[in-house]
């Protein structure tokens, strides 16, 4: 079947037939045979217009004075009303910021496309205005067209008609009109372009994490809390009743030579980024059009990083060191996004602002924290997409090991226990799927939507690695024995898990790599205005974020090998609860953004968020 680009109920730009001129209308319905979709005017007048006739809103709300929506009938009142229908003016904006030369052609056009077409009005279409109640009866891929003959009558005769008065337009009139059309595109292509770059602070309401009081709280926060809960974790008794816990001495925390070791993890891992294996792949396309290319090669790193580190092992290499200079490490790592984090908001600087994430702000700390620069790359070598699977997880992984080692040491075990077992296979999975699933990341929020700064930055480095080994690292000193039917269970619910979690981000993932995938046509699309469409059966019919849902099952399981003696283990998934639930409203605030009516329309047919039934 034919796709269509706008959907029912939308609001866009029409053409005035005849005319280079674009009014708001509403999408009524589209004819699957003609190809023509019926639209109404803010006066009501309606209309079936070609695909090409048609703009979303948002290619000219971008337009500086950005006032171009007016219907006929407004602008006719403002001047003349005895005038033509045709609304032969200029949108506002545009009038304000042409050129003389372009004004004069776009006059001189104006005249005679008011003296030659006039009858385009259509009275409405009977049946085909009623056919409009607000649902979206035809946007739905596989939704059989409900219409009956009389309908498809009156708009093959209608459609004919149009298409009669565009064959009647002389020659001349018709090459001018491309002249003007093209002149327009320009113009608002480069205003687009104006405004883009040169507009890109964002209102202070629109800034996310409570705006600058906000990210400065975290961006202090968060390091003292990492800090806290490891501490509380190293107690013997680590109950919330023995908060706060004793503070180390400063050499506890830093180590010059345990830089130098992270220094080295990361130089590694950056040489392992650069070895010329594994696919090359384009990514989103950028505000500019370009794709910014991308080596997918995580899954061979992470080969490679336990390859070295299985011949260290066998060497005697003593892997407890980085168990007993964890918070070192810890502290290690934090410099090192802090000492990044500078060097990104410097470079940023001297970015050009084509370059600058849309998540940027113009204010400094906020900046700082969201990150300026949307893909800083030092050649080819992309920071961003390095630091986002390769340092931190990979290193999560070691962490693992690490601890799982310390406790067979510390508890003087010959094999780990199962409950260390499970927690290290359980993220083990969660890793390697990552990793092998690499190309994802770069259609997430991260790669295409926030900067890369101390937020990323921190999150990538520090938070990744060392709380989300949280629960192995709290094993070593809190032993729990876990029976095998207990096991069996968490293994279940890290299945289940599991299977929401790969299956919702592959199917989202296949979609939007090619959205007329054979394996994928039994799955039921919304329409929206930029061209994507939403997925409205399948995971994502189920919830609006069955990949969050997924997720937060597997924290669960994680958890739950740590026995119900302390809170401490199941920290993480309270506070990936709150992530999610942070995430998925910021998700939906750009997707409704976005995506306008459509959007809205998903949401009602799926309402629920991420729990079904509860939110
Ligand atoms: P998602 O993968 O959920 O992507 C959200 C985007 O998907 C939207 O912006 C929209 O983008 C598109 N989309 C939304 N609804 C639909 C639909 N119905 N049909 C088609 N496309 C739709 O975002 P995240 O980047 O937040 O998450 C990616 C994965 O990473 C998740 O599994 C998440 O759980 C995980 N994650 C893990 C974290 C961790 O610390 N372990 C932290 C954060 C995330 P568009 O339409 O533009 O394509």
């Amino acid at each position: 079947m034919p796709s269509r680009k706008f959907a029912d109920g939308e609001v866009v730009r029409g053409r005035w037939p005849g005319s280079s001129l674009y009014y708001e209308v509403e999408i009524l319905s589209h004819d699957s045979n003609s190809q023509l979709y019926t639209v109404k005017y803010k006066d009501g007048t309606e209309l079936e217009l070609k695909e090409n006739d048609i703009k979303p809103l948002t290619s000219f709300r971008q337009r500086k004075g950005g006032s171009t929506s007016s219907s006929p009938s407004r602008r006719r009142g403002s001047r003349s009303r005895s005038r033509s229908r045709s609304p032969g003016r200029l949108p506002k904006g545009a009038r304000r910021s042409a050129s003389a030369s372009h004004q004069a052609d776009i006059k001189e056009a104006r005249r005679e496309v008011e003296v030659k077409l006039t009858p385009l009005v259509l009275k409405p279409f009977g049946n085909s205005i009623s056919r409009y109640n607000g649902e979206p009866e035809h946007i739905e891929r596989n939704d059989v067209p409900r219409k009956n003959t009389q309908e498809k009558f009156n708009l093959s005769q209608e459609s004919s008609y149009i298409s009669t008065q565009y064959r009647l337009r002389p020659r001349r009139e018709e090459i001018r009109l491309k002249e003007m059309d093209s002149k327009e595109e320009k113009f608002v292509t480069k205003e687009l372009a104006v405004r883009t770059f040169e507009v890109t602070p964002i209102q202070a309401k629109d800034l996310e994490f409570g705006g600058v009081p906000g990210v400065f709280l975290i961006m202090f926060g968060l390091p003292v809390f990492l800090f806290l809960l490891l501490l509380m974790c190293k107690q013997k008794d680590p109950s919330l009743l023995n908060f706060p816990p004793p503070l180390p001495a400063l050499y506890e925390l830093w180590e010059t030579r345990v830089f130098g070791v992270y220094l080295l993890w990361f130089l590694i891992q950056a040489l392992f980024y650069l070895l010329p294996v594994g696919k090359v792949v384009e990514g989103m396309p950028l505000i500019d059009g370009r794709r910014l290319k991308y080596r997918l090669n995580g899954f061979y790193a992470f080969i490679l990083t336990f390859a070295v580190i299985g011949t260290c092992l066998f060497q005697g290499v003593e892997f407890h060191y980085v168990y007993r200079h964890f918070l070192q490490f810890a502290l290690a790592a934090t410099v090192f996004c802090v000492v990044l984090s500078v060097y990104l908001y410097m470079r940023s600087l001297k970015a050009p602002r084509k370059d600058l994430s849309p998540a940027s702000s113009g204010n400094a700390v906020y900046d700082f924290f969201i990150g300026r620069e949307l893909n800083p790359r030092i050649g080819t070598f992309d920071l961003k997409y390095f630091c986002e699977l390769r340092p931190g997880l990979i290193g999560w992984v070691v962490i693992n090991l690490v601890m799982l080692l310390a406790e067979m040491k510390i508890q003087s075990r010959a094999v780990p226990s199962l409950a260390m077992i499970l927690v290290n296979s359980f993220q083990l999975l969660y890793v390697v799927d990552a990793l092998w699933n690499e190309e994802a990341v770069l259609t997430t929020m991260d790669i295409i939507h926030d900067g890369f700064g101390f937020m990323l930055a921190f999150g990538d480095l520090v938070w990744v690695p060392f709380i989300y080994s949280f629960q192995a690292f709290y094993l070593v000193s809190h032993p729990n024995e876990v029976s095998w039917p207990m096991a069996s269970l968490m293994i279940v619910l890290k299945l289940c898990g599991y299977i929401i979690f790969r299956g919702a981000n592959s199917q989202k993932n296949a979609f939007r790599k090619n959205p007329s995938d054979p394996k994928l046509s039994h799955l039921k699309t919304i329409h929206t205005s930029t061209g994507k469409n939403l997925l409205v059966s399948g995971w994502w019919g189920f919830v609006r974020h069955p990949n969050y849902l997924g997720d937060l099952i597997m924290a669960l399981a994680w958890s739950l090998p740590c026995g119900f003696n302390h809170i401490l283990p199941y920290f993480y998934v309270v506070y990936f609860t709150m992530l999610l639930v942070h995430r998925e409203a910021r998700d939906e605030y750009q997707c409704k953004k976005k995506y306008g009516v459509a959007w809205e329309k998903y949401c009602q047919r799926v309402p629920y968020r991420i729990f079904p039934y509860i939110y």
